[in-house]
């Protein structure tokens, strides 16, 4: 669920409160959340953080000693600040950051799957590390112009959340993107006119940065464990669409949801239901 928005929002937060502040201890202890070994994470204690930025959807904590933690949420990770240690019995963490003062960031993963990790890294490797490396441009503030990024003969949806092609955009906003720039996420890549990319270049910069400016009035310390996302068609099939009242339809993948409007996005029409056409084969 973390998108460019939440994670931006989260280094924003995060990083103001932890500059400046030293590390005591660091553990991993989740499985397989830690994917480096060298250097180990005792170079990180006593090191100093100097800020959090993002990269996609990928967190960086920056310490002194060149130094960065590289980390990803996946779909149900959060990084979080405490004031106080984690209980052993807390068996969502994945990564606990002791710092001198007592505070203590966690990397918490709520859900069945232990999906989210950790990479500790030089900070000069950071770039050349093959999660960062081959990412698209950053989808906000102030991405390429798209015509030069769709020219595949693949469908919308899953173009723009292509990490390679664009970074930052995931299951969620997707589909606000899409209604936005009243698009079908089907269209092709390729069949997308110069005037349709423009359109959808700006909904995308728009629906993102709104994200953001919301979380800013909304989102403090702690971080909450669900972040109040300002969804308006993304799940709320079966509700009236925000621009022409139409009701939202959806496509149900095995493990995600498409919503769209059919009025606004698909020339009325409503797209077959993946999971419903299984079920009556
Ligand atoms: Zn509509």
């Amino acid at each position: 669920m973390p998108e460019l928005p939440e994670v931006e929002i989260t280094a924003r937060r995060i990083g103001a409160a932890l500059e400046g502040a030293r590390v005591e201890s660091v553990q991993a202890p989740g499985i397989n959340a830690l994917k480096t070994y060298d250097p180990p994470l005792s170079e990180l204690e006593g090191a100093t953080v100097l800020g959090l930025r993002r990269r996609g959807k990928h967190l960086i904590v920056d310490f002194d000693d060149e130094l960065s933690l590289l980390v990803h949420l996946m779909s149900a990770g959060r990084l979080q600040l405490y004031d106080k240690r984690a209980g052993p019995r807390d068996r969502t963490s994945r990564l606990l950051v002791r710092l001198e003062d007592g505070r203590e960031l966690r990397l918490r993963e709520f859900g069945s799957r232990q999906r989210a990790w950790v990479k500790l890294l030089r900070t000069d490797e950071l770039d050349d590390d093959e999660a960062l490396a081959d990412l698209g441009p950053e989808a906000w503030p102030d991405p390429p112009p798209f015509e030069e990024l769709l020219g595949s003969p693949r469908p919308l949806h899953s173009l723009l959340r292509d990490q390679h092609v664009i970074t930052g955009i995931g299951r969620s906003w997707v589909d606000e993107i899409l209604h936005a720039a009243q698009l079908s996420p089907f269209k092709r890549g390729d069949d997308v006119v110069p005037l349709e990319a423009e359109r959808l270049r700006e909904a995308t910069v728009l629906r993102l940065g709104d994200a953001l400016e919301h979380y800013e009035e909304v989102v403090s310390l702690p971080i909450p464990d669900k972040l109040p996302m300002p969804l308006t068609v993304h799940r709320r099939q079966g509700e009236p669409c925000p621009r022409c009242g139409a009701t939202l339809e959806a496509v149900h993948y095995e493990d995600y949801v498409m919503s769209y409007c059919p009025a606004c996005q698909t020339e009325g029409r409503v797209l077959k239901d993946r999971r419903l056409s299984r079920l009556l084969k």
